[in-house]
């Protein structure tokens, strides 16, 4: 059975689990695929708004996720 990895919204690469990642409601997204806008918390891809972010700043994606939905760790 294959493991259900996160992928990033914008390029669709699974989430390594030291990726930095930006969370904009139930998606992620890796923080240099999106652009933030400056005042707030809202993320952007092109200049199209795709929502509001928790965690403006990025974080370590295996703050987010569990071991199985990462690439990049061992088993
Ligand atoms: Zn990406």
């Amino acid at each position: 059975m294959s493991k259900k990895l996160k992928r990033c919204e914008s390029c669709n690469d699974p989430i390594n689990w030291d990726d930095t990642v930006i969370l904009v409601e139930d998606d992620v997204y890796h923080k240099d695929c999106v652009e933030l806008y400056p005042t707030g918390y809202f993320a952007m891809i092109d200049g199209e708004p795709i929502g509001e972010t928790e965690n403006d700043n990025g974080g370590v994606a295996w703050e987010y996720f569990d071991d199985h939905e990462l690439e990049g760790l061992d088993e």
